[in-house]
């Protein structure tokens, strides 16, 4: 016989695990199924910490969805006990020779004109004020900028999806893990879905699949997602005393280049390491051929590019490294929408390397969208027809 469900998850990564807590917390019948063991490092959820902060300078629509995200993590910790968001404090900054203050598409000045247009609490920071609050970063040219949101810091991914999905559990969603989606039907009568291991009903479904939507999803997402390899590093900590008493989260610019920039977050407690990465949307992989391993030549490539001569304290000794994917679409903007040819079928395609801070307020969003057929947050700049 056939499992029967209100709603299937399909992915329990981030904005899986989100959803299904969401869904089971409004008394939904849910079930999740994921190909591996979530929270798991082999899609884009893993490495300890994403960065968090409410000035989203990727746009004003994302404001009110990290909100309510920063709500529902502490709603979180004290449902759970665990410790999930560190408002240590975001700092964004330029410090590079050719930086103009007038250059609208700087991030840094796209954060802090967001910050001021919506009410964010923040300071602006002269060169002067990042060297004496921030020697960690030397050096810091004359004109440098940068933007400090005391509201921001980091989240911890994999502990996020592990209570939400423990929470889920408690609430009576089933969760099927270790098993594959192999083909997702629909038809009046609900959605299909079949896995290795067998064939589930449900009323509506949500595709959370992350990096492997493309494949699952078909068109037009098989040309719309890209999936870029990112790397991520752990360098070993020499001078604890630059990052004490204050050490933020950051985002660095310090070149003009797409690949000129930086992000890093506070040394973890007891782990003696600094973890910084960057980003680049250059290079396409797939999942089944992305590469998982860093060799030691883009680990000293990582360290005399971005951290020699930029952040002082550290050594070039990797204690621990990492290789996470991004799945990126045309404008880097999210894709949530209806799927064109699926019935009762959302699809959720929120990464481009900025999805965690929000899947919190997209898992609430998401299983609203299930139980009314809509959300109190407004999804529209994220639908598929801007593609069209
Ligand atoms: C290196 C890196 C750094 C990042 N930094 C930040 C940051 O600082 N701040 C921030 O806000 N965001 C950041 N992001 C982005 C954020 O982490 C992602 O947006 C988010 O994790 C994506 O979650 P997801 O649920 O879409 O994907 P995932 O968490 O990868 O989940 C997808 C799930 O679907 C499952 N699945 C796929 N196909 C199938 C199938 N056929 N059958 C069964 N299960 C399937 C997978 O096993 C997986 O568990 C970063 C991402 C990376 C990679």
């Amino acid at each position: 016989m056939q499992d029967r469900y209100e709603v299937a998850v399909l992915g329990m990564g981030a904005m899986g695990a989100a959803t299904l807590y969401q869904l089971a917390k409004a008394g939904v019948r849910a079930v999740g199924i994921d190909r591996h063991h979530p929270p798991h490092d082999q899609g884009s959820s893993h490495g300890d910490t994403r960065i968090t902060r409410l000035s989203v300078g990727e746009g004003a629509a994302y404001l009110p969805i990290v909100r309510n995200s920063h709500r529902i993590w502490r709603e979180l910790e004290a449902l759970s006990g665990e410790s999930l968001f560190e408002q240590c404090g975001v700092l964004v900054m330029t410090s590079r020779p050719d930086y103009d203050p007038n250059d609208q598409t700087d991030f840094t000045q796209r954060t802090l004109r967001l910050a001021s247009t919506h009410g964010i609490a923040h300071e602006v920071l002269s060169a002067e004020q990042i060297r004496r609050r921030f020697p960690q970063f030397s050096p810091v040219l004359d004109n440098a900028v940068g933007y400090f949101e005391p509201s921001g810091g980091y989240v911890r991914p994999e502990r996020c999806i592990a209570v939400q999905l423990q929470l889920a559990e408690e609430l009576g969603a089933t969760l099927y893990k270790g098993e594959t989606i192999t083909h997702i039907a629909s038809d009046e009568q609900g959605v299909t879905v079949t896995t290795d291991q067998r064939t589930i009903g449900a009323d509506k479904v949500v595709i959370s699949a992350g990096m492997w939507s493309r494949d699952l999803l078909g068109q037009p997402f098989d040309r719309l997602l890209r999936v870029c390899r990112q790397k991520l590093f752990w360098f070993e900590l020499q001078d604890d005393a630059r990052f004490a008493p204050v050490s933020p989260t950051f985002i660095y610019y310090h070149g003009a280049g797409d690949d000129d920039s930086n992000y890093g977050f506070p040394p973890l407690p007891g782990e003696g390491s600094l973890k910084v990465a960057t980003e680049q949307y250059s290079e396409e992989t797939a999942p089944e051929s992305l590469d998982r391993t860093i060799s030691d030549a883009e680990a000293q490539a990582m360290f005399d590019t971005h951290v020699r001569g930029k952040i002082a304290g550290v050594s070039s000794r990797v204690v621990k490294s990492a290789v996470c994917a991004y799945t990126v679409t045309p404008d880097s903007d999210f894709i949530i929408d209806e799927h064109p040819a699926l019935k009762n079928t959302l699809v959720v395609s929120a990464c481009s390397g900025h999805g965690f801070k929000h899947s919190a307020a997209l898992g609430e969003a998401l299983a609203q969208w299930c139980v009314r057929g809509s959300s109190e947050l407004d999804l529209s700049a994220f639908s598929l027809k801007r593609f069209a």
